[in-house]
């Protein structure tokens, strides 16, 4: 038997996983990656002390094995699905993603009595918010399966708190973006949807011009507004969220983002500003299922777990992204 501190990361070798992994070995923990590399990358796992399980959270068989080989003290889950677009198209492969399998390991963290469990949620819980910006006592009313796959296992998780005793943190995020500083793991989703690696790979070449989806919103220039919040000031949430939890902290649920609104427009002027290019553009219609603006309220994670974002310049996280795409790799793990 092992240390008592081990940690159990699902889905450790994705876009922001990764970034918490290394984080957190950084602060010298030990970690074990559970990761089913569909998405996710070997590449993406840096440090030699981390262990990468190749495997399914919803195999009982292999949970079982590696909670008596290691006595986790808590559980961080990414493993999830998070295409919005494709969740609608084919909503069981969310629900059994996202909901079904988190069962299998919560079923083997009740058996050993593993009590710990930082969630990866989102804003899509909140679907489109009666008030801007947002707080987490706001109804939650998403409006894709991939927001309700989420909502879901935050009422399952609140309910093993009831019967069993499970604390959790649910961590609801607005949009990841940016890379660590040395441009080392980055973002590689395939296909590639999100605004700020679409927009950098019209100017690699790698996709043709940018559609913006939508320019009649009710907002200054007519484009989305987004809360965008940088993948390492993510990952320092999760290390909190593990304080906190280990000091016996309640089961909470809270925001994390900058708490600052930026358009679609926005973020492709910064894009310029930091390449020096410019990005092509297509004007395009709204994309279904996109709420106009979606800012957080941050406060309730400041109060509670100490943490709030350090990286609130969005001309700096874009310049963090173009690194990584720009550098060697081409923003590609194996090309
Ligand atoms: N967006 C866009 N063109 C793109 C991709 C995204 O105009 O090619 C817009 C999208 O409508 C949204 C914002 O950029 O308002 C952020 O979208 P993304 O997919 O990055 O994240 P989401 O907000 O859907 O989680």
């Amino acid at each position: 038997m092992e240390m008592a501190d081990t940690i159990l990361v699902t889905g450790g070798a994705g876009y922001i996983g990764s970034h918490t992994v290394r984080m957190l070995a950084a602060q010298q923990r030990k970690i074990v990656v559970l990761d089913n590399l569909v998405y996710g990358h070997r590449e993406a796992i840096v440090d030699d002390s981390v262990e990468l399980v190749v495997g399914s959270i919803g195999d009982k068989q292999l949970l079982r094995e590696l909670f008596a080989r290691h006595s986790f003290s808590a559980v961080i889950h990414f493993a999830a699905f998070a295409y919005v677009g494709e969740s609608v198209t084919d909503p069981l492969k969310y629900y059994r993603n996202n909901t079904a399998e988190p069962l299998a390991l919560l079923e083997v963290m009740q058996e050993f009595a593993c009590k710990s469990f930082v969630f990866s949620s989102t804003c899509a819980t909140y679907g489109v918010p009666e008030q801007m910006p947002i707080t987490e006592s706001m109804r939650q009313a998403p409006i894709n399966p991939y927001g309700r796959s989420k909502l879901m296992l935050e009422w399952i998780l609140a309910d093993c708190d009831h019967a069993w005793g499970l604390r959790s943190v649910c961590l609801r995020y607005f949009n990841a973006s940016g890379c660590s500083s040395d441009g080392l793991i980055g973002e590689d989703h395939n296909p590639e949807t999100h605004l700020i690696p679409r927009v950098l790979m019209a100017l690699t070449g790698e996709a043709g011009p940018v559609e913006i989806f939508g320019t009649d919103y009710p907002t200054p220039d007519g484009t989305c507004i987004r809360d965008y919040i940088h993948v390492v000031d993510l990952a320092d949430a999760h290390a909190k969220a593990l304080d906190y939890l280990s000091t016996g902290g309640a089961s909470q649920r809270v925001n994390l983002g900058t708490g600052v609104g930026v358009s679609v427009k926005e973020i492709i002027a910064a894009i310029e500003k930091v390449t020096g290019q410019t990005v092509p553009v297509v004007l395009g219609n709204r994309r279904a299922g996109d709420p106009a603006a979606l800012v957080a309220d941050p406060s309730l994670a400041h109060q509670i777990l100490g943490w709030k974002a350090d990286h609130c310049d969005i001309t700096e996280t874009v310049r963090s992204a173009w690194m990584w795409m720009s550098g060697s790799k081409h923003g590609r793990y194996s090309a």
